[in-house]
């Protein structure tokens, strides 16, 4: 066990040593040993966030990352390149952290653009700022954005993110729904605080002909509040919904898409559920994730990360690394467990991970 700079334990592979492959085919993209294959690359870029949602976050925000411990945009983009050309990515998200609070997030895209044509770059952001950061992303090569937003009520708001930022969220959504951006994503948490709120949220975005879709509290939280007996569930909030919208299951885009879909009063709106609590997708996983500090990380849920950023650095090859990303997958585990007795969360909290 070692302790870095983010303040929180945990376990990191040995740069020199590869993770194990016993048994692994030969074969280029990232396969695990159940069979999945990892399609959809989140790269975090940064700690650092204007938020402080209680889910999430700490009051005073995550320790910092030293400065040269953080990817630089040209090692983000190699690795993005990387990952597509060799390694079988289709899309790229960006997160973090708030990947806003980067000042050269335009340049990460357009190397990254540069460096994979072909991918889909996304965005994952609490929307503070957008309006203004929007048109330099998009000319730089963004495809997409996701926005974050879990209530409208601006006094829920400011208690659940310990800001009082609604507004500069909305000009945010605002600013995307004007560029044009379609389908503009919204994710909201599902939390007893703001449930009441839930229908007039699916409101105010159907309006706005936005996807929202809700995602169960995951126990992710750097306080450690997360409960299990305290969370909503899919089902607790589809009765809530049900009150007000009728509500029609629709299935889901693709088989690896973790929302399923419900038509909103007969459609063409429809509204997301993300049960990964109570209707996990662990096996149906696409996953793979970069740090902000350049390790690679085969789940939210294993502490167990394979740095990259040492071999980088260490001027090895584009075939050295792609191999070390292949063996981290390789070990990818079935599952994250929050129902088993023994369950742990891991030892990174959602915000350092990369949502
Ligand atoms: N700051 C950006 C944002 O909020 O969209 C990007 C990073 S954030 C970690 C990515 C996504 O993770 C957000 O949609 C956020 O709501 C979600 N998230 C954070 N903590 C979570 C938790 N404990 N359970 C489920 N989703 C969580
Ligand atoms: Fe920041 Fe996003 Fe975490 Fe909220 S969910 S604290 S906006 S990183």
């Amino acid at each position: 066990m070692t302790t870095i700079a983010l303040g929180l334990p945990q376990r990191r592979r040995d740069p020199a040593q590869a993770p194990p492959i016993d048994g692994r085919p030969d074969l280029a993209g990232l396969i695990d040993r159940f069979g999945r294959v990892a399609r959809d690359l989140r790269v975090s870029v940064t700690e650092t966030c204007s938020l402080r949602c209680t889910y999430c976050m700490p009051e005073q925000g995550l320790p910092a990352i030293a400065r040269d411990e953080l990817l630089t945009a040209p090692e983000i983009a190699r690795l993005v390149g990387l990952a597509v050309r060799e390694l079988g990515i289709r899309e790229v998200r960006f997160t973090g952290g708030e990947p806003l609070m980067r000042a050269d997030l335009g340049e990460i895209v357009g190397l990254s653009r540069q460096a994979a044509p072909d991918a889909e770059l996304a965005l994952t952001t609490n929307g503070i700022g957008l309006d203004k950061r929007l048109p330099a992303l998009l000319a730089a090569g963004l495809d997409r954005v996701n926005i974050s937003l879990d209530t409208v009520n601006p006094q829920h708001f400011a208690r659940l993110t310990r800001r009082d930022r609604l507004d500069a969220v909305i000009a945010g959504i605002e600013a995307a729904h004007e560029a044009g951006i379609a389908p503009l994503k919204l994710n909201a948490v599902m939390m007893r605080e703001t449930l009441a709120d839930a229908p007039e949220l699916l409101a105010w975005a159907v309006a706005r002909d936005a996807r929202l879709r809700f995602i169960e509290q995951m126990p992710l939280d750097a306080d450690r509040a997360w409960a299990r007996e305290h969370m909503v569930t899919a089902a607790e909030l589809l009765a809530v919904l049900g009150e007000r919208f009728g509500l029609v299951e629709a299935g889901r885009h693709d088989p690896s898409a973790p929302a399923e879909e419900w038509l909103v009063d007969g459609g063409p709106a429809t509204v997301g559920i993300i049960a990964s609590v109570t209707r996990s997708f662990c096996q149906a996983c696409d996953r793979t994730r970069i740090t902000a500090e350049g390790t690679v990380r085969s789940c939210l849920f294993g502490d167990d990360e394979t740095d990259l950023r040492v071999l980088l650095r260490g001027g090895a090859s584009d075939a050295e690394l792609a191999e070390r990303w292949r063996a981290a997958m390789w070990n990818k585990q079935a599952g994250h467990g929050i129902s088993l007795p023994d369950f742990a969360p891991p030892s990174r909290s959602m915000g350092a991970i990369g949502g």
